[in-house]
């Protein structure tokens, strides 16, 4: 299995039969090089720094009725809320205090925050905080909505794909969602030039090895600056809330193949894995991720963005977060760092 390892990171590039080899490992020694492999790469690139991104909850409501998402349009117990200008920079002020350089405005897709209202958010947030990096994860929109808020300030954009294999896309989301247009979305925020972000939930309903593969050769292909992915956490009055959970030590695997593929990309060790198990941000750190992302939203409205069961840190402030994830990650060799964390090129 050494000997695919090496392949990988001297290739650049998998073949499906290495996946499903290195997916079905039993071998811990040899499931240890992929994660030395992968880290070593990491640090190559980034050194030990580990960049922080302060997440801000915009908004629960949502027009998708995405099957797995915990804040989908059909699912009626939730409380929605929504953050005002003035809520978010509150956060920003906050977040900016502990030494956050990166905001990350995060939301179902809500029409209430039309391009006028967002573009005064994003412009209010770069006057103040010009040492700072905007990225938005507003779900889809027109070119013409991503390019105003481009020209408003915004520097990156996150947009999961969620999977490449345009059938299982179908079978994770209504029929009104399409997957050519979610494709059409990353091809144009790319093209306006934003930094972007794609990735996938790790052990989704009907995932199999082949749509992991079309994955990561869609990732390949794309050469997004950042990746995310993270386990796949049922929630509950979602359709799939009987369904099973994504497995820590997959999603610690492809962490450690999607560095080794794609050794410059940013790539965050997610709640989600936090949320599975009581190590999974520090144990992807050792796989090769170098992003945490605590949350900065207000603690009234955490618990309202409830995308899955359990969350972590719903109830912490955001100074509590940002003590706790130093510690934590300080326990890998790793650090936090006040930086804005950009892609090197
Ligand atoms: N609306 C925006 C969008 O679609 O990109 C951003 C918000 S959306 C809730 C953010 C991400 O949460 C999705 O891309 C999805 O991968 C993840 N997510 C939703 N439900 C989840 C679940 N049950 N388990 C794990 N991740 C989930």
């Amino acid at each position: 299995m050494k000997n695919i390892v090496d392949s990988i990171a001297a290739s650049r590039d998998i073949t499906l039969d290495q996946l499903k080899t290195l997916l079905a490992a039993t071998d811990d020694e040899a499931v240890n090089y992929l994660f030395s492999r992968a880290l070593e790469t990491c640090r190559s690139v980034y050194g030990n720094a580990v960049f922080m991104r302060g997440l801000i909850e915009l908004s629960n409501h949502c027009k998708n009725d995405c099957l797995y998402c915990g804040i989908r349009r059909s699912h009626t117990s939730v409380t929605r809320y929504r953050l005002t200008k003035e809520q978010v920079l509150e956060c920003c002020s906050t977040g900016h205090g502990l030494g956050f350089r990166t905001f990350v405005l995060q939301g179902g897709e809500d029409g209430w925050y039309t391009d006028a209202v967002m573009v005064d958010i994003v412009a209010s947030i770069r006057s103040q905080y010009s040492d700072c990096a905007i990225t938005l994860s507003l779900g889809e929109r027109s070119r013409e909505s991503y390019q105003r808020l481009f020209d408003a300030g915004a520097n990156r954009y996150l947009l999961r794909h969620e999977t490449a294999n345009a059938a299982h896309y179908a079978s994770l989301h209504p029929a009104e969602m399409s997957f050519d247009n979610r494709m059409r979305c990353l091809q144009e925020l790319k093209e306006i030039g934003y930094q972007v972000g794609c990735g996938f939930m790790v052990g989704s309903p009907g995932q199999t090895p082949e749509t992991l593969f079309d994955d990561l050769q869609f990732i390949r292909c794309f050469e997004p600056q950042m990746v995310g992915i993270g386990p796949f956490i049922p929630a509950s009055g979602t359709p799939f809330e009987n369904e099973p959970a994504g497995s820590v030590e997959t999603t610690l695997r492809l962490l450690a193949i999607i560095r080794l593929m794609n050794p410059r990309v940013l790539l965050p060790a997610t709640t989600a894995l936090g949320t599975m198990h009581p190590r999974g941000r520090e144990r992807g750190i050792l796989a090769g991720a170098n992003v945490v992302m605590p949350n900065l939203s207000p603690k009234d409205h955490r618990k309202d963005y409830a995308l899955y069961d359990n969350k972590l840190c719903t109830g912490d402030e955001a100074a509590e977060c940002r003590v706790c994830l130093d510690r934590r990650i300080r326990t890998t060799g790793s650090q936090l760092v006040v930086d804005r964390g950009d892609y090197r090129k």
